[in-house]
C-alpha cells in the first residue's frame, strides 16, 4: 500500500513504481538508504562474537546494499530514458554521494579481514560452490584494489589512482576539445561533389551556426566519415584524414596551434603509472592485472590467440586489399591507393558488388512480425513463453512481458522486462540491457525474480498515407534487439540463488558478450529470416535473391576488417605486457613494430591514432581490447552447436542443444569460470574456426 507520506523509491514490495517516483523523492530515498547502507557495514565490520560465518557476514551487508543499488538503478535508468532538467539536478547531486559510497566499500579493510575470516572458518568448506565464489571474487577485488598492501604503499597506490583518473579525464578532454576546434570550410558546392544531400544539409547548417557561408566540418564521426567515403575530390578526403589522424598529437600542431592538446605526455605516464600499480600489486605487468579477473588466463595466451587470427586472416585481408586496389585503379583512376583512398573505394566497390538499398530491406522487418519472430525463436530454444504482462512504465510507448516455464506443476514465472523500443527527446542514444532486479533466493526462503530493462532507440511507427504503420526496422537494428536480449536472457533465464553471482553478475568481462552476439547469429539464418520477416505492402516474406545479396555484403572486407582488430589489439596488450615505459623505445616505435608485423596496408607515418585510442586510454579496456574478438570466438562456436544440431537433422538435437546452452551457459551465470560453462556446453575448449567460417574465411 502506497500513502502520500510514502516514498515510492523505498517501496521494495513488487515492482517499481515508475508511476508514483518524482524527482523530489530522489534525494530522501538515497539518503534513508545510504544510511541503512552504512548502518549495516558498521555491523558487518564489528569484531565477531563468534566465527564469521555467510549468514551473519555476507547475507546482512548484501541485503543493505541490494536495497541502495536497486533504488539507485531506478534513478539511473529514468536519467537515461526520460531526461528532464529536475531528475537530472537530482540525478548529479546524488552520484557523487553513490560512488563515494561503493568507493569506501571497496577499500574497507575491516570488510576485507572479515572475508579473510571466512574464507578460513571451518563454515567455508560447507558453502555452495557460488557462495565459495562470491567470497573469492570479494577477495580478489580488494586485493586488485590494493587493500592488501603496506600503509606506506597504500598511499602510493592510491595517488596512482588518482592520478591515473585525472591523465585520463586529461587525454579524452584533449581528444575531445581537439575534435571540436577543428573546422573545415568548403566554399565552393562543387568540391562536395559525391556526398549525400543529408550530410551537404548538416554542413551547411554547423557553417550558419557559426555564422559563416559554405559547408563546415568538423571531426565528429557523422561529419568527417562520410567525406571519407563519399568525397569525389582527393585533396578534400586526404585533408580530412590528416586532420583526424593527427588529432591530439604532436602533429597536430601543423594545423592549428594544438599543442596544448597533444596526449603523448598523458599516454607515456598513464603507462608508467598502470606499470607501477602492477609492481606495487606484485605483478609482472598491467596486463597481468588487467586479466586477473577475466576469462582469458595469460597475456601470452592472447598474444597467441591474436596473433593466430591474424595468420588466419591475412590471405583474405590480402585479397581484399589487392582486389580493391585493382578496382581503384581501372574503375576510379586511382593508380597510388592510400589511406584516405580506402573508404572510398570501398563503398564504391561495395555498391557496384552488392546493389541494394537498406530501405529495401526495411520494408520486410515490421515491428510486430520481428518482435513476434524473436519471442517464438525464444520459445522454442529454450522451452520458455513470453507474454504480455502489467507494470507501472515511465513512458506510453514502453511495453512489458513476463517469461514463463512450463513444468509439472504448471506455469512458473522466470522472470519479466520492460521494452522500450523507440528514440525519442530526452532519451540517450544506443540500445542497452540494464537489470532492474536481480534473482536471488530471499532470506524468506521466497525466490525473488529477474527483471530487465532492454531499451532501444529505433524509429517509432508513423503516419504513411493517413495509416499508422508500423515501426520498419533496418538488418541492423534487427540484429541490435536480438543482442541486447541474449543480454537479457542471460539475466532473465538464471537458476542461480545468490545475488553476486546470478544472471550476468559476476561473468567474466570478456566473456559477457557471448550469449548476446550468439543470438545475432540467427538474424542471418534463412530459416529464421523466413519467419520474421513480412513485406510491409505485400506481407511476403524476405526473397532469397535479397538474402543472398546482404549475405555477401556482410563479409565485404571481413579479411581487412579483422587485420584491424587484431591490430589494435595488440598494440593495446603489447603496451601493457612487454613495453617497457621507460626505456628510449617510444609509443610510436612499438604501434610501428605491431604495423609492420601484421598490418595489410601499413597507414601513413603521420597517423597516430593512439592519441585518441579512449578505450585503452580513457575507457575500461586497457589490455583487455581483445576481449571483443575472444568473446566473438565464443558466441561464433557456441552458435556452430546449433549449427551442426541442424546439419545432423535438426529436431530432438536442436532442443536438446537449446536446453544444454540454457542449463550450461544461460542458467549458471556468473556462478563458475565462464571456460567451465563453455566447455560443459561445448565439450572442448573453445576454437575460432567457426568465427572464421561465419566471416567467410577458411579455419
Ligand atoms: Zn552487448
Amino acid at each position: 500500500m502506497t500513502t502520500e507520506t510514502t516514498n515510492p523509491l523505498l517501496d521494495f514490495s513488487g515492482l517499481p513504481r515508475f508511476d508514483l517516483i518524482r524527482p523530489e523523492h530522489v534525494t530522501p530515498a538515497i539518503e534513508q538508504l545510504i544510511a541503512a547502507a552504512r548502518d549495516a557495514v558498521r555491523q558487518a565490520e564489528a569484531p565477531a562474537a563468534g566465527p564469521v560465518t555467510w549468514d551473519n557476514f555476507v547475507v546482512p551487508l548484501e541485503e543493505a546494499t541490494e536495497r541502495l543499488g536497486r533504488a539507485w538503478g531506478i534513478v539511473n535508468h529514468l536519467n537515461h530514458v526520460m531526461d528532464t532538467p529536475e531528475l537530472r539536478a537530482t540525478y548529479n547531486e546524488n552520484q557523487p554521494k553513490i560512488t563515494e559510497f561503493w568507493t569506501e566499500l571497496g577499500q574497507n579493510e575491516a570488510l576485507f579481514d572479515k572475508y579473510k575470516q571466512l574464507r578460513a572458518s571451518g563454515d567455508f568448506a560447507n558453502l555452495a560452490p557460488a557462495r565459495k565464489r562470491i567470497v573469492e571474487n570479494a577477495l580478489r577485488d580488494f586485493r586488485l584494489g590494493g587493500a592488501e598492501l603496506p600503509d606506506k604503499q597504500k598511499e602510493r597506490f592510491a595517488e596512482i589512482q588518482e592520478e591515473q583518473a585525472r591523465l585520463s579525464t586529461r587525454f579524452s578532454e584533449n581528444v575531445l576539445d581537439a575534435t571540436n576546434d577543428y573546422k573545415l570550410l568548403v566554399a565552393d558546392e562543387a568540391d562536395l561533389s559525391g556526398l549525400p544531400d543529408d550530410v551537404k544539409a548538416a554542413a551547411r547548417a554547423a557553417a550558419e551556426r557559426d555564422g559563416k557561408t559554405g559547408w563546415q566540418f568538423s571531426l565528429h564521426f557523422p561529419s568527417y566519415f562520410p567525406i571519407l567515403q563519399f568525397a569525389d575530390k582527393r585533396e578534400l578526403r586526404e585533408q580530412i584524414y590528416r586532420a583526424n589522424a593527427t588529432k591530439a598529437s604532436e602533429m597536430g600542431a601543423v594545423f592549428s596551434e594544438l599543442e596544448k592538446w597533444d596526449n603523448t605526455g598523458n599516454i607515456a605516464q598513464l603507462l608508467k603509472l598502470r606499470d607501477e600499480e602492477a609492481k606495487l600489486l606484485d605483478f609482472q605487468s598491467f596486463a597481468h592485472v588487467s586479466l586477473e579477473p577475466k576469462m582469458a588466463e595469460t597475456p601470452e595466451h592472447v598474444i597467441e590467440f591474436l596473433e593466430d587470427l591474424a595468420r588466419r586472416a591475412r590471405p583474405y585481408a590480402e585479397k581484399d586489399l589487392a582486389e580493391l586496389r585493382a578496382f581503384a585503379q581501372e574503375e576510379l583512376g586511382i593508380a597510388d591507393m592510400q589511406a584516405w583512398d580506402v573508404a572510398y573505394a570501398s563503398e564504391k566497390l561495395r555498391e557496384k558488388r552488392y546493389a541494394f538499398s537498406a530501405q529495401e530491406v526495411k520494408e520486410y522487418f515490421p515491428e510486430p512480425k520481428v518482435v513476434a519472430g524473436l519471442f517464438g525463436l525464444i520459445s522454442k530454444l529454450f522451452g520458455v513463453t513470453i507474454a504480455p504482462d502489467d507494470a507501472p512504465v515511465w513512458h506510453p510507448d514502453v511495453r512489458f512481458y513476463r517469461i514463463e516455464k512450463n513444468g509439472h506443476s504448471g506455469s512458473q514465472l522466470v522472470g519479466q522486462f520492460y521494452l522500450d523500443l523507440y528514440a525519442r527527446q530526452g532519451k540517450g542514444q544506443g540500445a542497452w540491457m540494464d537489470d532492474a532486479r536481480g534473482r536471488r533466493l530471499t532470506t524468506g526462503g521466497i525466490v525473488q525474480t529477474p527483471i530487465a530493462y532492454l531499451t532501444c532507440n529505433f524509429t517509432p511507427p508513423a503516419e504513411v498515407d493517413g495509416k499508422l504503420q508500423p515501426s520498419l526496422f533496418t538488418h541492423d537494428e534487427v540484429t541490435t534487439l536480438f543482442h541486447e536480449f541474449g543480454h537479457g536472457l542471460h539475466h532473465m533465464l538464471t537458476e542461480v540463488d545468490e545475488l553476486s553471482v546470478s544472471g550476468i553478475s559476476g561473468v567474466e568481462w570478456d566473456a559477457v558478450e557471448l550469449p548476446s552476439q550468439f543470438m545475432e547469429n540467427f538474424c542471418w539464418e534463412w530459416d529464421v529470416l523466413q519467419g520474421m520477416t513480412a513485406h510491409v505492402k505485400t506481407g511476403e516474406p524476405l526473397p532469397r535473391a535479397l538474402y543472398d545479396k546482404m549475405l555477401a555484403a556482410k563479409n565485404f572486407q571481413s579479411g581487412m576488417q579483422t587485420l584491424r582488430q587484431v591490430e589494435f589489439s595488440l598494440i593495446d596488450m603489447h603496451l601493457h605486457y612487454d613495453f617497457d615505459p621507460t626505456s628510449q623505445k617510444t609509443v610510436q616505435d612499438l604501434v610501428d613494430e605491431v604495423r609492420t608485423r601484421f598490418s595489410v596496408l601499413i597507414p601513413p607515418s603521420f597517423n597516430r591514432f593512439q592519441h585518441s585510442f579512449g578505450h585503452i586510454f580513457a575507457g575500461g579496456y586497457a589490455a583487455g581490447y581483445y576481449s571483443y574478438k575472444w568473446a566473438e570466438v565464443l558466441s561464433a562456436d557456441a552458435y556452430a552447436a546449433f549449427e551442426e544440431a541442424v546439419e545432423a537433422g535438426g529436431g530432438s538435437l536442436l532442443d536438446e542443444t537449446g536446453k544444454r546452452f540454457h542449463r550450461e551457459i544461460l542458467a549458471v551465470g556468473g556462478s563458475r569460470p565462464a571456460l567451465e560453462s563453455f566447455k560443459a556446453f561445448r565439450g572442448r575448449e573453445p576454437t575460432i574456426d567457426a568465427l572464421l567460417r561465419h566471416n567467410g574465411m577458411q579455419a
